[in-house]
Formats: C-alpha cells, sequence, structure tokens
C-alpha cells in the first residue's frame, strides 16, 4: 500500500516496480510517489496478469501547531488525478522541493563540498527530487558509505537539512477527498524520523475525513505499531501496513508489511478511481 518508484525516490521504473510485486507474491501494489501521478501510467500499461493496482500519492504535508512546523506524510489513495486544485499543489509542491534541493545544494557548496545541482536533477530522470537524490551525490563523491549515512545528523538529517514548503495537512485532507480518494496518514509515529504529531491531532484530522493509519511500517518500533492500531480503533479509522519500497534507496524488502483484507476494502469502496487490474 505504499511504493516509491523513478517518478519519484524510488530506484526501480513504474514498469520494473510492478513486475517486482508480481515476483514478490503480492495480490495488491499500490504506487504512491511523492507529490506525483506521473508513475500511474506506464505502471498499469506493465501490470502483469494476477495483480492489482492501486494509484496513489504521499504528499508532502505539514502541522503548523508548533513552531517550527512538524513535516508529515499523507499517502492518498484512488483520487481523481485532474483534480485541478489537487494537481496545481501537487506542482507547486514539487516546484519548493527543487528549489529547497538547490539550497541544499548551496550551503553543501559553501562548505565547499563537491555537490552539482545539475548533476542531482539529471539523476532525479525528471522525478520528483528529494534527499534520496542528494544523498547519491553525496556517495558518489564519496562523502559518505550508504544513503542511510546520507540521512545521518552530520548532513541531510540535520546539518543541511532544510524545510520545504508542504501542504497544510488539514487542507490537503480536504483536498484529496474532494478529488475522490482516501488519505491515510502514513508512519504516524515514527519517531526515529524526527518530530511526530500529538494524538490530539490526529483525533481533529479524523474529524476533518482521514481514514487511515499506517501502523506496520519499518520506522516504527513493536510500541509505536501498537500504539497507533490502538489510536485507529479509538478513532474509527483503518489500519495500514507497508514496506515503503525505495528500491535501492532503502533496505527494506517489497511486501515486508502487507495490509489486512479488510482496511482494503474500504479503501477501496471509498475511493473514485477504480482498482486497476492486470
Ligand atoms: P524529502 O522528501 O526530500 O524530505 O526526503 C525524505 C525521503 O528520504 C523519505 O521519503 C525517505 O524516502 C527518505 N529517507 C528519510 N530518512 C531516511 C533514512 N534514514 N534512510 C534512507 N532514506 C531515508
Ligand atoms: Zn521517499
Ligand atoms: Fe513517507
Ligand atoms: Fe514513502
Amino acid at each position: 500500500m505504499h511504493t516509491h518508484s523513478t517518478a519519484s525516490d524510488g530506484t526501480l521504473s513504474p514498469a520494473e516496480l510492478v513486475r517486482a510485486a508480481s515476483r514478490a507474491g503480492l495480490d495488491v501494489l499500490a504506487i504512491t510517489d511523492h507529490d506525483t501521478t506521473a508513475g500511474w501510467e506506464p505502471a498499469v500499461r506493465a501490470l502483469p496478469p494476477g495483480l492489482r493496482l492501486i494509484r496513489g500519492a504521499e504528499l508532502s504535508c505539514r502541522w503548523s501547531g508548533t513552531d517550527p512546523a512538524v513535516p508529515l506524510h499523507l499517502l492518498a489513495y484512488l483520487f481523481d488525478p485532474h483534480h485541478p486544485e489537487l494537481v496545481a499543489e501537487l506542482a507547486r509542491v514539487r516546484a519548493a522541493r527543487e528549489e529547497r534541493g538547490e539550497r541544499i545544494v548551496a550551503l553543501l557548496r559553501a562548505d565547499g563540498i563537491d555537490v552539482s545541482w545539475p548533476d542531482i536533477l539529471a539523476g532525479a530522470g525528471g522525478g520528483t527530487v528529494g534527499r534520496p537524490h542528494i544523498a547519491q551525490s553525496l556517495i558518489r563523491a564519496g562523502l559518505v558509505g550508504s544513503t542511510g549515512e546520507a540521512f545521518g545528523p552530520d548532513w541531510l538529517g540535520e546539518r543541511y537539512r532544510l524545510p520545504k514548503e508542504d501542504i497544510d495537512v488539514f487542507r490537503a485532507v480536504r483536498l484529496v477527498r474532494a478529488a475522490g480518494g482516501v488519505p491515510v496518514f502514513a508512519h504516524p509515529r515514527a519517531t526515529r524520523r524526527g518530530r511526530v504529531v500529538p494524538d490530539e491531532l490526529i483525533a481533529d484530522l479524523a474529524a476533518a475525513g482521514l481514514a487511515g493509519l499506517e501502523a506496520d511500517h519499518e520506522d516504527h518500533s513493536p510500541a509505536e505499531q501498537a500504539h497507533v492500531r490502538a489510536l485507529a480503533a479509538e478513532l474509527g479509522l483503518l489500519v495500514t501496513g507497508s514496506s515503503d519500497f525505495h528500491g535501492t534507496h532503502k533496505t527494506v524488502r517489497l511486501g515486508a508489511f502487507t495490509t489486512g483484507v479488510e482496511a482494503y476494502e474500504r479503501i477501496v469502496d471509498a475511493g473514485v478511481t477504480e482498482v486497476a487490474s492486470g
């Protein structure tokens, strides 16, 4: 229910991603690239027999209830990809990502670190640019050994981390619903990624139209997974699990966590777009 392709910061093309899902024995795959639907068409065209595809995206959001705002990710499933306001918002965020990437590179270069913005953009190959693409250039330059190291505090995790102009999360939930989609809060409790939002905010989001919470995710400890499940039960939200697969930009394998049939059916029933079948 949550994977990335070269349309954002994954390393498999959309076609390779659906073929890999089939080989991994999955019945259903959701493609959820950051702030784009560009991978939908090539994924549908390459869909192997027996695999169903949920078309989605992972929206870059922020909660402004504290200062500085908390960045968070909203999965959106089965929405109308032509909804004008949503399309405009995604384009705005992608542009903001490029602008932020360029500023991060300027900071690195000011410290004498030889990375090049044109090379990073080329590495993203037209997909949504993210810090994993900058991480690749740090690896290529021999400055770090892995993506994980590039996300450490000395690099993109803190010292060279800059905020981007994300979508207000309440606006995002309403926009996804207006576009006929199903909004699910991605890794809501992932303290190892940084600050997380309070449960009260999640209750407010549920009242605003949030449909579910992602519980089973490698960035949640077992206690965090259990907490998210309990909160979802309390708020009447559905619960998902996912690998958040990124190809070789992460070590998690495709299918590492999965979603139950009941949650899947609730998502499919609530979404305006049909599930594509191979
Ligand atoms: P951005 O969207 O540009 O802020 O970059 C965030 C992305 O980087 C996330 O979607 C993950 O794919 C990736 N990421 C975050 N933390 C890590 C980490 N510790 N190791 C590898 N990838 C990470
Ligand atoms: Zn990512
Ligand atoms: Fe995410
Ligand atoms: Fe993700």
